[in-house]
């Protein structure tokens, strides 16, 4: 008997694989990916262990961050581990960062950037643009809102051109234990609604002044912080 004939099995259309794509005229791309959630949602800690696999199977990666809080660009979890990263800066051309690694001999099969949501959009573009011409697979780590419960404008244009978007399934739990989805920024005990969008703790005095607490939509529309949220030093019973 004449062994099927792989070209017409039926159960090919299933397949999780798809062909290589001959004579349909396609070029293989890269993926643009967001991986989103709040704050203290292990963002980070999937960042590294993406990169640990990739660079696992022998590939070469390039970490970016944008507005590191430590001084020397880590992307770092609070699990304890850290890798040093490239600092992105405001008008910086990711493009132009890839090709410059490339004229120097270095492979960049993978991208992955942490704090993303502080990309410009032009810079996602650019995300973008590496994935489809240059095949890079490209995975982004972010917040989708700021403390005004509004979009950032690099995690826009991410919601906008992403290949795929993906929630972080580790629930963060706002204190009166509903899902936490709403980054607030805390000032003297109150909840900021309207403000500088990018002010990241990493001066001490801001640090001391303003934090930033994870609430459920009820809790970060009342402003009610929870019964602990009082601080020592406004708890001065004398
Ligand atoms: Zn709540």
């Amino acid at each position: 008997m004449e062994p099927t004939n792989p070209d017409l099995d039926p159960t090919d259309a299933l397949s999780s694989v798809p062909a290589a794509g001959a004579g349909r005229g396609v070029s293989p791309t890269g993926k643009l990916r967001f991986f989103f959630g709040p704050m203290d949602c292990g963002k980070s800690t999937l960042a590294l262990q993406i990169d640990h696999n990739q660079a696992r199977q022998g590939r070469s990666g390039l970490l970016l961050v944008r507005h590191d809080r430590s001084g020397t660009p880590t992307i770092s979890s609070r699990m304890g581990l850290a890798r040093n990263a490239l600092e992105v800066h405001e008008d910086m051309d990711l493009c132009a960062v890839v090709r410059r690694r490339w004229a120097a001999g270095t492979r960049v099969d993978y991208v992955i950037v942490d704090e993303a949501q502080f990309l410009s959009p032009a810079q996602v573009d650019q995300l973008a643009e590496l994935a489809d011409d240059a095949q890079v697979e490209v995975y982004c780590f972010g917040l989708a809102t700021d403390f005004r419960s509004t979009l950032f404008p690099g995690s826009r244009r991410l919601f906008e051109l992403a290949d795929e978007l993906n929630a972080i399934q580790v629930e963060v739990l706002c204190w009166c234990g509903r899902a936490g989805r709403f980054n607030a920024r805390v000032h003297d005990g109150e909840v900021v609604r309207a403000g500088d969008t990018v002010l990241v703790a990493d001066t001490a005095v801001v640090a001391e002044e303003v934090r930033y607490q994870v609430l459920c939509r009820t809790h970060y529309r009342t402003g009610d912080l929870g019964p602990h949220a009082v601080s020592g030093r406004q708890l001065s019973l004398t």
